[in-house]
């Protein structure tokens, strides 16, 4: 089968290697050159996945340990301190590793490349995608893998018959500028990694944490916070940690991280999107790295076992990804939404009185459930207000999760369609600004 993978995402570099080592005729197509791929700056993710799909060894020098953290209350008053054990402590890694592992293992594979090609639009022809649209003309394929991030031009180009949804809502995606800044002195705090939840009252979070030879900021909001909103904060960061120098050494860049259940279909005829560009990550932490690997390689057994790319095929990755992955990870979706509801006094209110605690912050909200927040009723009592909106999130997130697992069995247009409205039903929309 010829396939073509659009953007060198995580996902598709997987599927693309996978399917490559099946004896299939893959090239991938990426708008930039192999040595920009990755960011510059080091991320959380499961290693032992990486090396499970490339069969390689995660190198030393490339990932250290994240130290202790602390959430820190819009005001400032409390602090849930999460101290990690030695078997759950954070493991953190330079992407631009995570990029050249998967690179060389898809080249190794046979994948072929196309660098510094730009991908413009699907290609289309009776409710089929049969390529992809560059600078330099049409390339049709039996298989277009979407592995091109959030804003796809291949995905928001399909035509609205393939009812795939094109674009993110307020709220479904976070823009993040995050820089290492040199550091003045060699003192490194005991908690070095702190999280500011609506931080300064404002949509969204921001981290400061000072390693031994640098310090990284975060600055994330729902609204793209623009450069005078982050030099305030920047500024307000290098007086609480003096610190902080003024030379970037890594990252300094804006990037856009979805933060919502991922795509309800994420399949059509000849189509099949993976990674951000099916917004598979975890509403509350943005995470995607361990999803858009596991997507990859769902979507490669899938394929490798029928030889096929038709939407009957391909809805088997679609329903199995919600079964295993995606039910679970949009859970947390109506907690992150509530959280995003809420004014500042109300999540100040929810730390101030204990009933978001660390077990609620160490998973990123995914050990926080009805049963557990209704454990904490009494203080939630305080501010009923902001408790029931608490566990108006939560309740939504179950039955999302459950609607996410209720996939039909086999595809039908209709009976997909129907399904589609179930799980949209179940979306707390975020409508504050
Ligand atoms: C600041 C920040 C911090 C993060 N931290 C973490 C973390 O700690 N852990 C974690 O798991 N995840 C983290 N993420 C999320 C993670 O980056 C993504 O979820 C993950 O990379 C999966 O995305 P992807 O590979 O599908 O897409 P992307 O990483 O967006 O890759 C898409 C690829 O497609 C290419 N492309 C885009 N448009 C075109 C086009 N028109 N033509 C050709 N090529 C195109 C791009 O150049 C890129 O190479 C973070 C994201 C950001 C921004």
């Amino acid at each position: 089968m010829k396939i073509t993978v659009a953007g060198a995402g995580h996902g598709g570099l997987a599927a693309g290697a996978l399917l490559s080592k099946n004896g299939h005729d893959v090239t991938v197509y990426e708008k930039n050159d192999r040595d920009s791929l990755g960011h510059d700056w080091e991320d959380r993710f499961t290693f032992s996945l990486l090396s499970d799909i490339t069969g390689e060894e995660i190198p030393d020098d490339s990932w250290r340990y994240r130290g202790d953290c602390a959430f820190v209350s819009p005001s400032y008053r409390t602090r849930v301190v999460i101290n990690y054990t030695d078997e759950n402590r954070q493991k953190i890694m330079q992407r631009k590793t995570v990029m050249k592992m998967l690179l060389d293992f898809a080249e190794k594979c046979g994948v072929r490349f196309r660098f510094n090609t730009e991908v413009l639009s699907a290609v289309t022809e009776n409710g089929a995608v049969t390529g992809i649209r560059t600078a330099d003309g049409e390339i049709l394929s039996d298989l277009v893998i979407d592995a091109a991030g959030v804003f796809s031009p291949v995905r928001t180009s399909l035509p609205d018959s393939f009812n795939i949804e094109k674009t993110p809502s307020r709220g479904d995606v976070f823009y993040a500028r995050r820089a290492y800044y040199n550091k003045i002195g060699d003192t490194v705090p005991d908690i070095p990694f702190e999280v500011f939840l609506c931080h300064n009252r404002e949509q969204g979070l921001s981290w400061c944490c000072i390693n031994r030879d640098s310090v990284d900021i975060l600055i994330g909001r729902i609204d793209p916070p623009g450069d005078d909103l982050i030099n305030k904060h920047l500024e307000k960061f290098r007086k609480d940690h003096p610190c902080t120098g003024e030379t970037v050494l890594h990252g300094g860049y804006d990037g856009v991280i979805p933060v919502r259940r991922p795509l309800s279909l994420m399949v059509a005829d000849g189509y099949a999107a993976v990674g951000d560009s099916a917004f598979m990550t975890t509403p509350m932490n943005g995470m995607g790295i361990d999803l858009s690997l596991n997507a990859g390689k769902l979507l490669a057994e899938t394929i490798g076992a029928s030889g096929k790319a038709d939407i009957d095929t391909l809805w088997k990755y679609n329903r199995d990804f919600h079964l295993l992955y995606g039910g679970i990870t949009s859970k947390n979706e109506g907690l992150k939404n509530a959280l995003l509801e809420m004014p500042g006094e109300g999540v100040d209110f929810l730390f101030d009185s204990a009933v978001i605690q660390s077990s609620d912050l160490a998973g990123a909200g995914s050990k926080t459930s009805v049963s557990s927040l209704l454990g904490k009723f009494v203080r939630g009592m305080k501010a009923p207000k902001y408790f029931f909106a608490l566990l108006g999130g939560l309740m939504k997130g179950a039955k999302m999760k459950k609607a996410f697992e209720s996939a039909p069995v086999k595809y039908d247009r209709d009976a997909v369609n129907a399904w589609q409205e179930a799980v949209k039903s179940t979306v707390l929309p975020v409508t504050r600004s």
